[in-house]
């Protein structure tokens, strides 16, 4: 296994790879019953490959995740082999106590006295006016004082303009968690995220390398592009290689369903370097970005510029939905999520009232309307 550190946590080695705890297996396709044996064979395997950082979060696996690897951690004596990492549910917090309740009621689950890495939760501007109001850093600053947490960070889902005001939003941010993979170098903070975070001193913890597991999961035409190369590589391997490319990436999580998986991550992370990559294999991964891009349905990079819209349309979530479907043909998936997420709600497509505000702001040039209305038909 190779490690890296954080520039702001010096001597701290952390794996290039990290267990993340989203996705466990689990009994009878219930996300809030935990495989237990298969989650532990997990975590041992990833003990014995020289992973040091687990992941979890207070609502994964229906809020389980936590005390599952509070129970396999304690189970295993294992407690002071991992960097244990998990977030504060910000949607949740309504006034300055929250912040307190929810680590301490986490500390439990954890069966620790600390968390090594706790980060305040998919951060988006709108969130990140619910920590200003309530006390949210002054709570992290309190804890990282009285020793509940060693190191203060954030994970995020927004536009790159609300990262940007989030990283220079306090001083006291050792680390950041945003999506990066070979399809996301533009997507939300992106690249452009990662590299500016860099510069006010950031690590940054990658999620979502293998896209939810569909860059692991490659149709064929992008299967083709990749067997160019000259030595055989799984698709995972090609996508876990691009994120550990970037120097500024301490550790890519994954979510690893069998111990067989967690080691050949393993693998790819005790062998790839920062900025090793050559030219034939960027030029591979190009081809695969082409390959998907030119089956997106609409030409949109979720850059938010159209928001808000007056009636609440989701429009860039909705045009982001219906192009994952396109590109890796989860219809079904990305419907259901369309519809419980946005359409029950009344910000689905169907809301346009085609007022035309949003259109003169898109620099993609988009027929908003028009577009949203093929989104709805297709997501429905
Ligand atoms: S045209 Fe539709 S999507 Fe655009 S701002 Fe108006 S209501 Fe919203
Ligand atoms: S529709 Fe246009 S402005 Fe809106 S997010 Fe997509 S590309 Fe950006």
């Amino acid at each position: 296994m190779k490690y890296r550190s954080f520039p702001k946590i010096p001597g701290l080695d952390v794996s290039a790879l990290g267990l993340g705890c989203m996705r466990l297996p689990v009994a009878d396709g219930d996300p809030g019953r935990i495989d237990e044996d298969a989650g532990r064979a997990i975590v041992n395997a990833a003990m014995e490959a020289g992973v040091n950082y687990i992941d979890t979060a207070w609502p994964y696996h229906k809020e389980e995740s936590e005390r599952f690897v509070g129970r396999t951690l304690e189970a295993l004596g294992a407690r002071d082999r991992f960097l244990v990492a998990t977030k504060s549910p910000v949607w949740l917090v309504k006034e300055r106590d929250d912040w307190d309740r929810f680590l301490d009621e986490q500390l439990v689950r954890l069966r620790t006295d600390h968390v090594d890495f706790y980060l305040l939760h998919a951060l988006s501007a709108t969130r990140w006016e619910t920590v200003l109001r309530t006390g949210g850093l002054e709570a992290l600053q309190r804890a990282k004082s009285d020793g509940r947490i060693r190191h203060a960070g954030f994970s995020f889902h927004d536009s790159h303009a609300a990262f940007r005001t989030i990283v220079d939003g306090w001083d006291g941010w050792e680390f950041c968690q945003v999506q990066y993979n070979y399809m996301d170098e533009d997507y939300q903070a992106g690249r452009a995220g990662i590299e500016y975070a860099a510069s006010r001193g950031l690590g940054t913890i990658a999620m979502e390398p293998l896209r939810g597991g569909a860059l692991a999961k490659v149709p064929d035409g992008v299967k083709d592009i990749f067997s160019a190369y000259r030595t055989p590589r799984m698709p995972a391997e090609w996508a876990l290689r691009h994120v550990l490319d970037r120097q500024e990436v301490v550790t890519v999580l994954s979510g690893m369903g069998s111990a067989d998986q967690l080691w050949e991550n393993a693998a790819v992370a005790s062998s790839a370097m920062p900025n090793s990559i050559s030219a034939a294999e960027r030029s591979l991964l190009d081809g695969a970005r082409d390959w998907f891009r030119a089956r997106m349905a609409v030409p949109c990079t979720t850059c938010g510029y159209c928001k808000p819209c007056p009636s609440g349309v989701a429009i860039p979530e909705a045009f982001e939905l219906w192009n994952a479907a396109s590109m890796f043909g989860d219809r079904d998936g990305k419907a259901s999520w369309y519809a419980s997420m946005y359409a029950s709600r009344g910000s689905g497509a169907d809301a346009c009232t085609r007022c035309g505000a949003c259109e003169p702001k898109c620099p993609q040039g988009i027929a908003i309307p028009d577009r949203l209305s093929e989104a709805h038909a297709f997501l429905s």
